[in-house]
């Protein structure tokens, strides 16, 4: 069978957090790995509200096929949203409503990247954004993260090797970073991909999960003719619908919409519509209101405990939002060696590595603060720091 696979699958490996999260199934380990939202904020009673009324007034239309663009009303609902959080506007006709954000990497992939083509991407990076992305086989450019965003210098260095088509980057509250860039370096970003002729691929799927600080402008705000923005519902409502969507150019639009209808016709139109619905008789507002109270909380309690455990050496990242933030061991450290130390004390978190496009081992690694509590905070990072103990012992 091995001879029948294509070369782009074989060069694939599979998804490493996918098999964490098989491990952290035992019920007796603490996981800070998965990047997952918490179930006890998704808005059951509601949407099983919307469901009834979309059965009572659609009817067999929202059991239909449907246009490969999406419904309306949704692309309508994400276009007043954009208004609504940042103060732009935006075309209904330039939304796509895709199948979870994660399918807008691979039409961007299909619609844009040939083998070997260079792909900007910050280090560490989405590694579902790595993921995707390789299947096209392009050559990843990574460029690394400093405090307020992407080191652009590293960036312009990059680009004088040879050009780049798309650079992909989550600018706030980073997955696995949870680091948000500034509006200067948002600025000279947008300078760069001016000069050099690049996409800008905007990934963000936390942006509204802010617990503190401001936010900077999006990219669109300067370059909205080489700006392509994702999003999705699946950190504000529920990721089990796999809505998300994405804004491009209308000429970039045209072969997504190519791409999307040679994947999969379209987006489930049913559950566009209970989304649709969900939105128009609640308050997203309020909603959003909620997770945030909790993951900055999570946030906040995880930070102060890690403080009181860790020696100064390793250090951590404060994130203003999101769900996730990120250590740094000393040198002479491994993530990998020391999730082995932590998983016999039984906690997990998502060792560093497949967030970089090289194999090396790392020194960083991923903690999630979405699905815990108090109680498992303070077991968990008590675990996790006899782990470390151990390794730096060993
Ligand atoms: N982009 C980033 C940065 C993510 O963290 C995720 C979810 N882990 C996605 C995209 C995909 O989200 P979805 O497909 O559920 O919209």
């Amino acid at each position: 069978m091995e001879s029948l696979f294509s070369a782009r699958i074989k060069k694939v490996p599979r998804s490493f957090i996918r098999e964490i999260l098989k491990v952290s199934l035992d019920p007796e380990i603490i996981s800070f790995a998965g990047g997952i939202p918490n179930p006890a904020l998704f808005p059951l009673k509601e949407l099983e509200a919307a469901t009834a009324k979309v059965f009572a007034e659609k009817g067999a239309a929202a059991l239909q096929y449907s246009n490969s663009e999406g419904v309306l009303a949704l692309r309508e609902q994400v276009a007043a949203r954009y208004l609504h959080t940042h103060g732009f506007q935006i075309p209904v006709e330039n939304i796509l409503i895709t199948c979870g954000s994660q399918q807008a990497l691979d039409l961007l992939g299909k619609s844009l990247l040939d083998e070997g083509d260079r792909v900007l991407i910050e280090e560490p990076g989405y590694l579902g954004a790595i993921q995707s992305l390789s299947l096209f086989q392009p050559q990843f450019v990574p460029v690394p993260l400093a405090g307020d965003g992407v080191d652009t210098r590293a960036m312009a260095a990059r680009l004088a090797e040879g050009a780049a088509k798309m650079f992909y980057c989550v600018p706030t509250f980073q997955n696995p970073s949870g680091l948000s860039y500034t509006e200067s370096v948002v600025r000279e970003v947008a300078d760069l991909a001016r000069k050099n002729n690049f996409l800008i691929v905007e990934d963000s799927p936390y942006g509204e999960l802010r617990f503190r600080g401001e936010r900077a402008p999006s990219f669109y705000q300067f370059l909205p003719e080489q700006t392509v923005l994702m999003g999705t519902f699946s950190k504000s409502v529920t990721p089990g619908f796999r809505i998300g969507w994405v804004v491009a150019p209308p000429v970039l639009q045209e072969k997504l919409l190519i791409a999307k209808q040679a994947a999969d016709l379209h987006t489930s139109n049913f559950t566009q519509m209970i989304l649709a619905q969900y939105l128009e008789d609640n308050d997203l507002d309020k909603h959003i209101e909620k997770i945030v109270k909790l993951y900055g909380k999570n946030c906040l309690m995880m930070e102060q405990v890690l403080a009181e455990c860790f020696p100064a050496e390793v250090h951590f990242t404060k994130p203003d939002g999101g769900m996730f933030l990120w250590g740094e061991l000393p040198e002479g450290m491994e993530s990998m060696a020391l999730f082995d130390y932590c998983l016999a004390e039984k906690v997990v978190f998502v060792p560093g590595e497949p967030f970089y496009t090289n194999n090396n081992p790392t020194r960083s690694f991923r903690l999630s603060f979405s699905c815990v509590n108090e109680a498992s905070i303070r077991e968990g990072i008590g675990r996790f720091v006899r782990g470390y103990n151990a390794y730096a012992a060993s």
